[in-house]
Formats: C-alpha cells, sequence, structure tokens
C-alpha cells in the first residue's frame, strides 16, 4: 500500500497549479460577480490539453485513469479556482464516459476530438423539476419519428446549458429511458438561468425542450438502456466531485491558518487560541480521512474493480468535511469573513453544491444502509 501520488500524478499537480497561478483569487472573484463563464480560464485547460486527461489516446485523449483525473480536478478547487473553476471543466473531464464505454467507432471519432479541444461544451441532462432523485420516473419524451427522435419535455439544474453546444440527455422512449448525445439546437430548446447561490460563473438552468430533433446517429447504444450506461458513469463522477470538495475545504483551511497566524487580537495571533486552531486541526483531519477514501475508490475503479460503496462514502465525507472546513474558514475570518474579498464566503456558498449534488447525503446514506449494510429499501 503506497499512499503517495506517483510522480506523474506529481507532475500532473504541479502542471495544473501552474495554469491555476494564471487565474488568481480576484479573477475568481470577479467571475463570481459578473457571472461570466470563465472562458479565459476553460481555453487555458483545454490548450494544455489536460481535458482528454481520461479521454481514449485514440481520440486525442492521454487515456490516464479517474486517479489521474482526481488528481488535476483537486488542484483546480485547491487553488482558489474552487467550484467555480471545478465546475468549468468537470463535465468535458469524465462526463462523455457512456459514449467512450457504449457510443460506437463513428460517435466516438465525431464526438471526443472537439470536446477534447476544448472547441465544444457538452452539459448533461438528467435532473428534471417533478422527478428529483426518482430519475427512473422522468417524463421528457424523445418520439421515434422515421431515422430521427423528437424531445419534448423539462430539465432542470442543468450546468453549463448557456454556454454548451452539445447535451448529453436521458429521455424517456418506448423501450424505457434512452440515452443521447446531440446538439443542443436554441432553436427548439429554450435555457433560462437559474438565480442561484454560488458559483455564479458556470451557470444552472431550466432547459425546455419543444420538439427537438435529435437523429438516431446521436443515440448512444439501445433504446431504454439509458440509465444503465447513466450509472456506469457515476462512481467516476461521484469520485472526481469528492477530490474537487477536498481540494475546496483545503483551501478554505489553507486560508484560515495563514489568517490566524496573522490577525493580532488581545496582543496575540488568534491561532494562538485553541478554539480558533482546533476545530482547523479537526478540518483538516476529516478533509484527509476524505481524500483517503476518494483515492481508494478511484484506485478500485482504475483496477476494473467495483467501487459504488467507496465512491459514495467519498462523496458524502468530502462534502461534509468541506463543508465544515469552509465554515470554520468564516468563523475564523470574524467579521471579515463575511465580506467577499476575503474569498472564503464564497467558498462556503461552493461548498453546499457537494452535499446535494449529483446525488445527496440521504440517497447516499440509503445507498450504503441498502447495499453496504443489507438493511431494507427504505423508499
Ligand atoms: C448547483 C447545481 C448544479 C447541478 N447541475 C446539474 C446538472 O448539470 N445536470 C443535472 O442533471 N442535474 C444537476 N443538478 C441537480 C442535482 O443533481 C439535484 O438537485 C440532486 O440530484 C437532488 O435532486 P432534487 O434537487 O430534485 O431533490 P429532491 O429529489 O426533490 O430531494 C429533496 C430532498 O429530499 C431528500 N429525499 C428525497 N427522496 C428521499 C428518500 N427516499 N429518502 C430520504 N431523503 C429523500 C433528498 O435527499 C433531498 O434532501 C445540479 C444541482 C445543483 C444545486
Amino acid at each position: 500500500m503506497d499512499f503517495s501520488l506517483t510522480t506523474a500524478q506529481q507532475e500532473i499537480r504541479e502542471a495544473i497549479l501552474k495554469i491555476c497561478a494564471g487565474f488568481g483569487e480576484d479573477y475568481w472573484l470577479e467571475r463570481d460577480r459578473d457571472g461570466e463563464f470563465p472562458h479565459a480560464f476553460h481555453r487555458a485547460v483545454a490548450g494544455g490539453g489536460w481535458l482528454g486527461i481520461a479521454m481514449p489516446e485514440a481520440y486525442g485523449g492521454a487515456s490516464l485513469g479517474i486517479a489521474e483525473a482526481a488528481v488535476m480536478m483537486q488542484a483546480i478547487a485547491e487553488s482558489g479556482a474552487g467550484f467555480s473553476g471545478a465546475s468549468a471543466v468537470h463535465m468535458n473531464i469524465f462526463g462523455l464516459n457512456p459514449v467512450v464505454v457504449f457510443g460506437n467507432q463513428q460517435q466516438k471519432e465525431r464526438w471526443l476530438p472537439p470536446l477534447i479541444a476544448g472547441k465544444e461544451r457538452a452539459c448533461f441532462a438528467v435532473t428534471e423539476p417533478n422527478t428529483g432523485l426518482n430519475t427512473r420516473a422522468l417524463k421528457t419524451k424523445a418520439e421515434k419519428r422515421g431515422n430521427s427522435y423528437l424531445v419534448s419535455g423539462q430539465k432542470v439544474w442543468i450546468s453549463t446549458a448557456q454556454v454548451a453546444e452539445k447535451i448529453l440527455l436521458l429521455a424517456k422512449t418506448d423501450a424505457g429511458l434512452t440515452l443521447f448525445y446531440t446538439d443542443l439546437d436554441r432553436n427548439y430548446v429554450e435555457v433560462r438561468e437559474i438565480e442561484k447561490m454560488g458559483r455564479h460563473a458556470v451557470d444552472s438552468n431550466q432547459v425546455f425542450f419543444d420538439a427537438l430533433p435529435v437523429p438516431e446517429a446521436d443515440r448512444i447504444g439501445e433504446e431504454g438502456k439509458g440509465f444503465e450506461y447513466i450509472l456506469h458513469g457515476m462512481n467516476p463522477e461521484r469520485i472526481l466531485i469528492a477530490a474537487e470538495l477536498v481540494g475546496l475545504g483545503r483551501c478554505a483551511v489553507a486560508r484560515a491558518a495563514k489568517y490566524a497566524k496573522e490577525r493580532i487580537v488581545f496582543d496575540r495571533p488568534i491561532g494562538q487560541n485553541q478554539s480558533i486552531q482546533h476545530p482547523l486541526a479537526a478540518n483538516w483531519m476529516a478533509l484527509e480521512a476524505a481524500n483517503l477514501m476518494a483515492f481508494k475508490a478511484a484506485s478500485l475503479y482504475d483496477a476494473g474493480k467495483p467501487c459504488g460503496a467507496e465512491a459514495n462514502a467519498a462523496k458524502y465525507l468530502a462534502g461534509e468535511a468541506c463543508f465544515d472546513a469552509c465554515q470554520q474558514a468564516v468563523m475564523t475570518f470574524g467579521g471579515f469573513g463575511y465580506a467577499e474579498e476575503y474569498h472564503v464566503e464564497r467558498y462556503l456558498r461552493e461548498s453546499f453544491i457537494g452535499r446535494i449534488a449529483p446525488v445527496s447525503r440521504e440517497l447516499i446514506l440509503c445507498f450504503i444502509a441498502e447495499r453496504v449494510l443489507g438493511l431494507p429499501k427504505s423508499y
């Protein structure tokens, strides 16, 4: 057992941190204020070839594992870019996993190179307003018309739909849930941004489909197998989110510890008080424990072994640890923690995302209770 990063993984971390150094805390504060997508950051990451880190070499990727992708995404969040930076590229790193695994040769040739080059951005459309976490019950319909489908219905919370050219879409066909990857043609799709608590640089949206024509060639795999295909990509996604959450939490703790050394009140640094230093020490421990679970899940996934329990546990643990760390960072800064210019209030707002999406804490607890402990299904 070796818990340290390999030399290659360490090099990935350093290369990403170098790119991120060009996008300092003020860049992210500005993006959070003006709500603009971080195009320059996306271009810089794409320009270095990083979007293809986990994509097959044959299509311009690097064929590395989820562990390497997690190292990359963690470094982005940890640099201070937080979820504003991580979410700007997240979907392109592993979101098209169903295409890689279940797509045909032509689809991979058509779709992967532009995605890896950063020429096309993809959004991921699963959640619906009236079905929530009960994905199997979703209502958006894809009706067969000759050699194509017409998609009608509504999705919600779809991130990056304002800027994406492509959409990975789960919809209902006669045979059951079916997965498509197609053009987000705004003649048939209305995208309405949701005003939200944080991560303003990366939009989330209501998306309305009004008879969007989707060629049969844009269907991934077989009709009725869409949910199965999506499930395949869920564990790697949870691993990436967990790594990002640990990155954001580490950033908050580092910032708070630095401030606690510098801020003098009652003639001594506030960090000399145990009530300031102990919670930060506990935050550090919780984050590093969650990180071990995330990389255990990544190494299982990369070895082709089952990792559902570990990937879910990592997402849960990292979500809680990150939230606690960001909250403690705000408290460490006192009144200044509430001011935008000290950045930690932004981190706290972003940290909520990892507790809610892509799956809630409650449903992870249900998963562990049923699948690991063998308890009866509660819903
Ligand atoms: C910032 C952000 C970005 C997102 N981006 C995307 C995206 O790009 N694409 C996409 O498809 N989705 C996206 N989502 C949606 C996200 O995945 C969902 O919000 C999440 O899965 C929860 O679904 P819901 O909001 O409908 O909650 P609901 O299903 O309505 O659940 C509400 C609450 O009830 C609890 N609950 C529900 N059923 C049970 C049960 N049986 N037992 C115990 N508790 C239960 C839940 O845990 C939760 O706390 C995003 C969400 C956010 C906030």
